[in-house]
């Protein structure tokens, strides 16, 4: 426990067990990649500070900030130990069911509870040099006035609710009732009304003098569902978010912890808000693989939910229009209650959906020699269809889930094809806007690291004259439609766009208002909005994501296909959905076009189960990456040997034993000039790969050198 400790401590701050009056040791949670607290002693006379309050302790050479975690049970072996230098906080600045919940979560995902901590926390707590913490010391920092200002646009009143909301809120407030856990997954097409049953839930849950947790995949959902919550609930309501400032994090994060605030509705990282006393979880378009934090910390907020909500003994709500198969999966077996919604509210029917097989197209069009006055991505139907919407000043909303002009550039003289020098991959062309770009032809980009060059007309390697472009994305189909429909009001939302974030709240109230005519984006604009104007929905390429190499790859195209075309339709006149593909055998594609997600649970839960995939198969992936490629070759490959070992000398619970796949390099071999390598672990018992991961961990320090890291990630989503 405190060997990390014991073998820096080199200076005058440690003292000696033996030393008269120092006996009082306590465990330190400091923010560092080691798995277990560090021991300090604390003077003689001061009295141990409570589980969860800050303290200032040495760590090798310098001061940092740590959080008092436990007294140890046992003694430790009879080492010099450091002594902690001051205690920053009089009280827990952690709440004890938040303390628990961390301890829970550092342990499933084999992440150092330090770093948990860390990343529980607003930025600059645990900064030792941070001169706040005086501030904070004692008591608590005043209000600021940092509350981020977020557009209201709702009733106030509360909506009659149609007798599907009705039934699912009374469930709701039954389980609410008992005051004990109660997950449900409310399984409600688009345009059910969700929100509503949500807001009535909450001021439910309220009543009860208990607090809620709203979270939301994306802060660009967010705009909507916080200025609904606002506008109901007001001062109640506290918005947390990677969009908001540092300041207002931490305001935030305090009106909340001093109970100024019972509603919280945030991002991924919500789940780690000091509530006390939750009553209701809400996980809002529970299937969005946006909930999986992508590095370091890689938690997955839906399931720390559930877990959140089981030891607050509270009502969880999963909800989707498209459920993951895994969270489905636990309905039908029982574990959740499940409620499905089935009707739109106001009688509004579902879109039409119409596949159009690009296929057939492409060879007709050759056949007739047709010179097409229409760029290769759009099809006749859908073209024509833009134009009917936009005579009868309907809105057209256009879905392509890549970015940039082209999505790579080559020269056709001598082959060269421009690559990013960090990544090995592709570079995307960002022509940008001509009027205001500084960079006459714009920027290649690459979409892993981000490095930018200017996109020049030469090619380095011969010289030619000829560079060409191929492949497109979203700023080159706005282009295209100024070209096709002069005068029609175009933007474009996508990750380019939206980096100032007040750009995309702008846009997507501008075309709610029904001030743009055509929106084009990513998946950015899927996602839970709700636009009355709009009538059009179009896929440019289901086959994005449909060709993904990821084994939910159909389940995250059935997902997106209901999602975009859920917008379509949701005001007072019908939508219409059309879907271009070259694959229109593909079943995702009528189940998406019938409305079916049963069907599709029946093929893709079949499927998956034959290969052991997730929910029925359990992985965790351990990745490594460095800067040295024999290195991390080498290392991979000495643990994989070691984990195939005890993976044989695991007393399996599930039946068979640990399939340990790899070393095999990562489909993206390398990224911001590290390499990377993996070995991915699966079974079907958890606790045996749990068991298999912690025998590899307790080795990690003989077979990892400091050069390479070594990340382990449950539960894995990408495993790119
Ligand atoms: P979902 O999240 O299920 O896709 P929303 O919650 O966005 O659906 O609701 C869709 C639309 O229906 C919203 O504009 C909402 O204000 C409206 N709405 C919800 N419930 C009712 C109701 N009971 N009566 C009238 N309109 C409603
Ligand atoms: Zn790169």
């Amino acid at each position: 426990m405190s060997k990390e400790c014991s073998s820096k401590a080199r200076d005058e701050t440690f003292v000696g067990l033996n030393s008269p009056g120092c006996n009082q040791l306590i465990d330190v949670a400091v923010p560092l990649p080691i798995y277990t607290a560090l021991t300090y002693i604390l003077s003689g006379h001061t009295l141990p500070p409570p589980k969860g309050a800050r303290v200032l302790v040495p760590v090798g050479r310098r001061n940092m900030v740590g959080v008092a975690w436990r007294i140890p049970a046992e003694k430790p072996p009879s080492v010099n130990l450091k002594r902690v230098k001051r205690i920053l906080d009089q009280g827990p600045l952690l709440p004890e069911s938040l303390i628990s919940f961390l301890e829970w979560t550092s342990s499933y995902y084999f992440y150092p509870i330090g770093q948990v901590i860390a990343e529980a926390l607003p930025p600059g707590l645990l900064s030792a040099r941070n001169r706040r913490i005086a501030q904070i010391n004692g008591g608590l920092p005043k209000s600021r006035g940092c509350r981020p200002k977020f557009p209201s646009w709702s009733t106030e009143i509360p909506l009659q609710l149609t007798q599907e909301q009705e039934i699912v809120l009374n469930a709701i407030c039954d389980a609410l009732a008992t005051r004990s856990y109660h997950p449900i997954l409310v399984h409600g097409v688009t345009g059910s009304g969700k929100t509503e049953v949500y807001l009535q839930a909450a001021k439910q849950c309220i009543r009860q003098n208990r607090s809620v947790l709203i979270l939301v995949p994306e802060i660009a959902m967010t705009t909507q569902a916080v200025g609904w919550f606002i506008s109901r609930f007001g001062e109640e309501v506290t918005v947390l978010h990677s969009g908001l400032t540092e300041a207002q994090r931490r305001d935030q994060w305090f009106r909340i912890k001093k109970g100024e605030s019972r509603i919280v509705i945030g991002t991924r990282s919500a789940i780690f808000a000091p509530l006390s006393d939750i009553g209701l979880i809400v996980v809002d378009e529970e299937h969005d693989p946006s909930y999986k934090q992508s590095e370091k910390f890689r938690y997955q907020a839906r399931d720390m939910a559930l877990l959140r909500g089981r030891m607050s003994d509270a009502t969880v709500i999963l909800g989707s229009a498209t459920p993951s198969v895994s969270s489905f999966k636990n309905a039908i077996s029982g574990k959740y209650q499940l409620i499905t919604m089935e009707k739109r509210v106001a009688e509004r029917s579902l879109p039409g959906v119409v596949v159009v097989d690009r296929r057939k197209k492409e060879k007709k069009d050759q056949h007739h020699k047709l010179k097409s006055a229409r760029p290769g991505w759009l099809s006749e139907e859908l073209k024509e269809a833009t134009r009917d919407t936009l005579e009868r000043g309907e809105q057209v909303l256009l879905f392509l889930n890549r970015r940039g002009f082209a999505t790579y550039v080559f020269c056709p003289d001598c082959g060269h094809v421009f690559r990013c020098p960090h990544c090995e991959v592709t570079l995307t062309w960002h022509r940008g806007d001509k009027r205001t770009n500084s960079e006459k032809d714009g920027v290649l980009r690459c979409h892993y690291c981000g490095m930018e060059s200017a996109a020049l007309p030469v090619c380095p390697q011969c010289m030619g004259q000829a560079v060409k472009a191929l492949g497109y994305g979203t700023e080159k189909i706005a282009t295209d439609l100024e070209e096709i429909f002069p005068g029609a009001r175009i933007a474009r939302l996508d990750r380019d766009t939206v980096r100032a974030r007040r750009h995309m709240e702008e846009v997507v109230l501008d075309f709610r208002k029904g001030h743009l005519d055509i929106l084009v984006g990513t998946q950015m604009i899927t996602k839970g909005h709700d636009f009355p104007g709009l009538t059009l929905v179009g896929v440019l390429c289901a086959d994005l994501s449909l060709n993904f190499p990821e084994y939910h790859a159909t389940e995250r195209t059935f997902q997106l296909l209901s999602q975009v075309a859920g917008r379509a339709g949701r005001g007072e006149r019908p939508g219409r959905v059309i879907i271009q593909t070259w694959l229109p055998d593909h079943y995702v594609l009528d189940c998406a076009t019938t409305h079916d997600f049963n069907a599709f649970y029946e093929k893709e839960s079949k499927l998956r189960k034959a290969l052991g995939y997730p929910p029925f198969g359990r992985l965790i992936n351990l990745r490594f990456s460095g800067r040295k490629k024999a290195q991390i070759c080498d290392t991979t490959g000495n643990v994989a040997r070691l984990a195939k070992k005890l993976a044989k000398g695991i007393k399996s619970t599930g039946g068979s034993q640990v399939e340990v796949l790899g070393p095999a390099p990562a489909p993206r071999a390398k990224i911001k000039d590290r390499y990377r390598w993996q070995i991915l672990l699966k079974s079907s018992s958890l606790a045996d790969l749990r068991a298999l991961c912690t025998g590899l961990l307790s080795r990690k320090a003989d077979m990892v050198p400091s050069s390479v890291r070594m990340e382990v990630d449950v539960d894995p989503y990408s495993l790119l």
